[in-house]
């Protein structure tokens, strides 16, 4: 090692804990626009997520993430935590470090973002992290977001790790019971993992009977024994297609309404002639095997002219007993566009 390069002789700029109020952030902010110290862009909507870590409780104040001023008392690092402590209308404290050289930026915000998967490591989910951290994704989406959002845009829907983390935590902390069935389905009918383990996990909880669930994916995954008029058949000829979508970020949500599809086509002893879920459709409400009365069966296949029509069973047999109509006919979306 040469001289110059020797750690202990350059000098870190001091540490001090600051308490930031909204009114100090505005301040660094317009400081930080005044100057022009921060060329990275200000995105409000990493902001808005920051703020709302902040709001809720998953925001951790033993973060020691620095927050960098330059000699103007500009931001050039920290300025969405600033503009999260605006949004929150809290203030917060943070590690300040203060006349920081402008070229220290160069090298800051250069390591390797941590994932939701590893955040979800530190509670102690030791497997199937990433499928775990998408489903949860999709889980808050059917949960939170579904009369709010189209399922076409769930991709634009963001949660921070510490959001993941918090739902894992308070609502969805069984989630790993339901590994080995999304496994299985995985191989057996080759819907994505993500959407394989949100179906498991709905329909266990909302589906109304273990018996029925357990007799509904035992058919699904295996296809042993179904007739063709099972809606089950028709999704697993639907998935078995090589033309089936398996990649892109709403891939996950259109498996899981056409797997949703299917149980509610299923336990209402309905079917369909293709399997279908466009892009205008809601991402359906799961029918209770317990109580499948016939206002609840109505209310999850509404708009039946625009679903594609909803056939019983003995009809739907005949139909799709004429081999490769129903393979030519199905509404297979592409990457770009949906068929509508
Ligand atoms: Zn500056």
């Amino acid at each position: 090692m040469t001289e110059e390069a020797e750690p202990a002789a350059v000098a870190l700029p001091d540490l001090v804990r600051e308490v930031v109020t909204p009114a100090a952030a505005a301040e660094i902010l317009e400081r930080t626009r005044l100057h022009g110290c921060n060329p990275r862009k200000l995105d409000s909507s990493h902001a808005r997520r920051l703020a709302r870590d902040m709001c809720n409780g998953s925001w951790d104040d033993y973060n020691p993430d620095v927050l960098s001023l330059c000699s103007h008392g500009a931001a050039i690092q920290g300025q969405h935590r600033l503009e999260a402590v605006i949004i929150s209308k809290t203030p917060r404290s943070f590690l300040v470090a203060r006349n920081v050289p402008h070229r220290a930026a160069t090298t800051m915000d250069c390591g390797k973002a941590r994932s939701a998967a590893t955040a979800l490591s530190l509670v102690v989910v030791d497997r199937h992290r990433k499928d775990i951290s998408s489903t949860i994704r999709l889980l808050q989406n059917y949960d939170v977001e579904r009369d709010k959002v189209a399922w076409p845009a769930w991709r634009s829907v963001v949660y921070t790790n510490a959001e993941i983390v918090r739902f894992f935590q308070s609502k969805y902390s069984d989630l790993p019971d339901f590994l080995p069935l999304m496994t299985a389905m995985k191989s057996g009918v080759y819907s994505s993992p993500a959407a394989s383990l949100t179906c498991a996990y709905l329909v266990h909880r909302d589906g109304g009977s273990t018996s029925h669930a357990d007799n509904f994916f035992q058919g699904l995954i295996s296809g042993g024994h179904l007739d063709t008029a099972d809606p089950r058949w028709i999704t697993r000829r639907y998935f078995h297609s090589p033309a089936r979508p398996r990649r892109g970020n709403i891939t996950s949500a259109l498996h899981l309404g056409l797997l949703l599809k299917t149980w509610n086509l299923w336990v209402t002893g309905q079917t369909w002639e293709i399997a279908n879920f466009r892009a205008t459709q809601r991402m359906p409400d799961i029918v209770s095997a317990d109580a499948p009365c016939p206002q609840q069966a109505n209310q999850a296949l509404r708009k039946p002219s625009k679903d594609g029509p909803v056939i019983p069973r003995r009809r739907a047999a005949a139909r799709a007993a004429v081999p490769g109509q129903t393979m030519g006919m199905m509404h297979l979306p592409t990457e770009e566009g949906f068929p509508v």
